[in-house]
């Protein structure tokens, strides 16, 4: 078989490449492995939001207590596994994403795919003879920590608790990042006894020390028991579920496991030594076109190109496609990418935290404001908790990093993602004009704070 371009992996960037490309009237064979749309409509961002959403509903509701009355909530699972199922998913069932992707005049092969060189794709008997361009969309998979005696217990991935028709009545979550964090708050909410269980020394490690320990205390509020500086080191199934035992010598029993340890690139399954490119590497090296160096014809792009999100696989693929078409483009640069989690109060950032641009040699000047203490803080009353903290470049006056915490945490993180990419003076943002009484007044008193 010949093509113009191959698309190897067909997640939300690999599936916007080859689209594209294909309306462009190139000669497009995409290629998946599993469901056309990856990860994130069919185990990640969709499906976890829509439970975000339904857990944020039930907080809503608990706090008609404090705020209009009185009310009595009914927990259910069944509404949120079928919207999943239904709405999100088609059953996980890729056959219109599959149709759309033919309409537009690609063409999709099922099946496991491999590299053979910058010109080649294998996929089973299959030898696909690319003339033009080879991009790389694979993604990632969970990362699985060498826990003694996970291999013998029926764990959870993201995969499984988003396809949870019921909620275990108790439930360990291996690692506290973003996606352990969703995960955990979502499931005490819906009645699961939760531990969660971070090696470092907060969750959220990568996050600004002041979200970390907003979240502790919300958290706590939830029932979640946080065990910071507790990794899991063995685990053993019993007759009423799990045993997991930590570094420091406690245990936890629960009807539930889930391991939430972070993603892992596997470029020894998609052949990247044909193209130079050491299989151990953590991503695949790419340079701000998402060209892989020494490679001439094949990109990579999002996670598989430590992308990390949704938005960033897009972005790649947005610049792929330019670049393929030969049309000029601006590369990519992470001096504003931004990433959310959808907790309640959702953490927002974008660009550097404090430590990252200290350790970066920045002189830095930090602003903060509480959400609470703004207008619209104090009006929202129950679930008010957030802060907005800016960090920036004193020399040049522009911000580096900000992090917005609160209600609609990751809305108001749009402003600071637009003043970090254009390099907006804060001195503008400073007699910028601001609605009130809206949330994103915070941002006005975190400025002022820059001051002091
Ligand atoms: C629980 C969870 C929640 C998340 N929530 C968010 C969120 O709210 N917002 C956000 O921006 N991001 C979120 N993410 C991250 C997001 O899902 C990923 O960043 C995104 O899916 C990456 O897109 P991608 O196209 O790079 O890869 P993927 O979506 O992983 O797609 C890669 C595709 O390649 C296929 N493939 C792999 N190897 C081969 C092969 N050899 N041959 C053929 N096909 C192959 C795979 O089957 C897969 O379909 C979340 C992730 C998780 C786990």
């Amino acid at each position: 078989m010949n093509a113009d371009v191959v698309v190897l992996g067909m997640g939300p960037g690999g599936e916007h490449v080859a689209t594209e490309l294909a309306k462009a009237g190139l000669d497009v064979v995409g290629v998946e492995k599993e469901l056309l749309g990856g990860e994130c409509p069919y185990w990640a961002c969709v499906p976890t939001k829509m439970m975000v959403r339904a857990t944020d509903a039930l907080a809503e509701g608990e706090r008609i207590n404090v705020l209009a009355g009185r009310s009595t909530i009914e927990r259910n699972w069944d509404p949120v596994a079928r919207r999943i199922r239904e709405e999100a998913t088609d059953n996980w069932d890729d056959t219109v994403a599959v149709e759309r992707f033919k309409s537009a005049g690609g063409r999709f092969v099922r099946g496991d795919g491999r590299l053979d060189g910058p010109r080649g794709v294998i996929v089973g008997d299959e030898h696909i003879e690319v003339s033009k361009a080879i991009v790389v969309a694979t993604g990632t998979r969970p990362r699985i920590p060498d826990i003694k005696g996970l291999d013998g217990v029926d764990y959870w991935t993201n995969r499984g608790a988003v396809q949870a028709t019921s909620v275990p009545a108790s439930l360990v979550i291996v690692g506290g990042g973003a996606v352990g964090c969703e995960f955990a708050q979502m499931f005490a909410r819906f009645g699961a006894r939760v531990t969660l269980l971070e090696g470092q020394a907060h969750i959220l490690p990568s996050e600004e020390t002041e979200a970390c320990n907003l979240l502790h205390d919300v958290f706590a509020e939830d029932g979640v028991d946080v065990r910071a500086e507790q990794a899991a080191v063995a685990c053993a199934s019993g007759a009423d579920g799990v045993t997991v035992t930590t570094d420091k010598g406690s245990t936890v029993a629960a009807e539930r496991v889930l391991v939430a340890t972070g993603r892992r690139a596997d470029l020894a399954a998609v052949g990247t030594s044909t193209i130079g490119v050491d299989e151990k590497e953590r991503w695949i090296p790419v340079d701000d076109h998402l060209r892989v160096q020494g490679a001439p014809g094949v990109w990579a792009i999002g996670d598989v190109a430590g992308g990390g999100f949704t938005h960033m696989a897009v972005h790649h693929a947005r610049i792929v496609i330019a670049d393929i078409l030969g049309r000029p483009t601006p590369g990519t640069s992470d001096r504003a990418k931004p990433r959310v989690t959808f907790t309640d109060p959702e953490v927002g950032a974008v660009g550097l935290t404090e430590r990252q641009a200290r350790e970066s040699g920045v002189d830095v000047r930090t602003g903060i404001s509480k959400v609470s203490e703004s207008a619209r803080g104090w009006i929202h009353k129950v679930g008010n908790q957030g802060f907005i903290k800016l960090v920036e470049d004193r020399a040049r006056g522009v911000l580096v990093g900000a992090t917005s915490v609160g209600p609609v945490g990751g809305e108001v993180l749009s402003m600071l993602t637009l003043a970090i990419e254009a390099e907006v003076p804060c001195d503008d943002l400073r007699h910028m004009i601001y609605a009130y009484p809206t949330f994103h007044r915070a941002v006005e008193a975190a400025l002022a704070d820059l001051g002091n």
